[in-house]
């Protein structure tokens, strides 16, 4: 028998805004919509995953049938009390997998090398690997906790089939299938969520990283772009955190700008400041000095700031790197700045 493609048939139901499935069978990546579902898919191996790769054979108790599935990152919630003082109820993983013969999710026995692996967590001393697995709790936004990401994933399609339109939930669900190392499904909910609400920057900077490491660079960039006009009124991120995603999208774009001699705009054109409805753009580069450093995303803050317009005043003012003068548009001389610690 074919394996199946382990998607929620729910999934392309919601996406598809289908009241009821017609087909039989399991549902297939080609139903999946979006116009980068198919690249994404083709050049899988070239995405950096955001979690490690850990497999291990787990038995589907619905069918009986063993497979190697990657669980993710192992999370040992140690607060938690079981009635059945069972360790394995309290371990999330943040892998997304179904069964690869019934499709069925979340009915798992799990192997004793997920009990061991999950115990080294505990462990007070680092003992040089690859960790693995780590004491803490996985929360969704809305501070529920699920014990499997396809269980989360059941809990959002849930609360979208009472809010279809509700973007930022769709988000949401996307980073649970990027995070789970399925970037077919994130890419099409991150789309999905972008054509009900144009505004989803969060989502618009997934979807430019996504594409960057595929060398998507024209829509990379276009992206990145979009998220840098819908900016000042993304409401659903803390300032500071805003800020540090439109740095790390402004640092993609500039090497992509670079990289290509130009051919992806750095800056939004005109076309696409007109498509956004922003009225003015507050970044005029030729009266601008900017000072860039490629090796320090922190030198992107101040282009940050002035994207952000009023959302920059609600960072505190001793933490802002872009000031405007009362008479005219001058950049403040840069501060000494913290060294950025070296990636590993
Ligand atoms: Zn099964």
């Amino acid at each position: 028998m074919a394996t199946t493609l382990q998607i929620n048939p729910l999934l392309i139901h919601q996406l598809l805004d289908q009241e009821t499935l017609h087909e039989p069978g399991s549902p297939t990546a080609g139903k999946l919509p979006g116009n980068y579902v198919k690249t994404v898919l083709k050049n899988k191996n070239t995405l950096t995953p955001i979690i490690e790769k850990n497999n291990h054979m787990l038995t589907c108790k619905t069918c009986g049938k063993k497979g190697k599935y990657d669980v993710g990152m192992l999370v040992v919630n140690v607060d938690k009390k079981t009635k059945t003082d069972n360790i394995s109820d309290n371990i999330q993983m943040t892998g997304y997998f179904r069964c690869k013969h019934c499709n069925s999710a979340g009915n798992w026995e799990l192997p004793n090398s997920i009990l061991m692996q999950s115990m080294v967590s505990v462990l007070p001393y680092d003992n040089g690997l690859a960790k693995q697995s780590m004491v803490g709790k996985n929360l969704l936004f809305d501070g529920s906790w699920h014990r499997y990401t396809t269980d989360a994933e059941d809990y959002l399609l849930d609360k979208l089939k009472g809010n279809p339109q509700d973007s930022y939930v769709w988000n949401r669900l996307g980073n649970l299938y990027h995070k789970g190392n399925r970037p077919d499904l994130a890419v099409s909910v991150f789309e999905h969520s972008i054509s009900l609400d144009q505004g989803q920057a969060e989502s618009h900077f997934t979807i430019g990283s996504m594409l960057s490491q595929i060398s998507d660079l024209p829509n990379a960039g276009y992206h990145f772009r979009q998220m840098l006009l819908v900016a000042e009124k993304y409401k659903k991120m803390p300032a500071e955190d805003l800020r540090e995603m439109l740095a790390n999208g402004l640092w993609l774009l500039f090497m992509m700008h670079d990289h290509t001699n130009g051919e992806v705009p750095f800056a939004p054109t005109a076309d696409e400041i007109q498509g956004s409805g922003r009225g003015e753009v507050p970044v005029d580069f030729a009266e601008m000095e900017l000072e860039i450093f490629p090796e320090d995303v922190e030198s992107f803050f101040p282009l940050a700031e002035m994207y952000m317009g009023t959302r920059a005043k609600e960072i505190p003012i001793r933490k802002r790197t872009f000031k405007l003068t009362t008479s005219t548009t001058s950049f403040r001389k840069k501060k000494k700045r913290v060294k950025k610690k070296k990636k590993k």
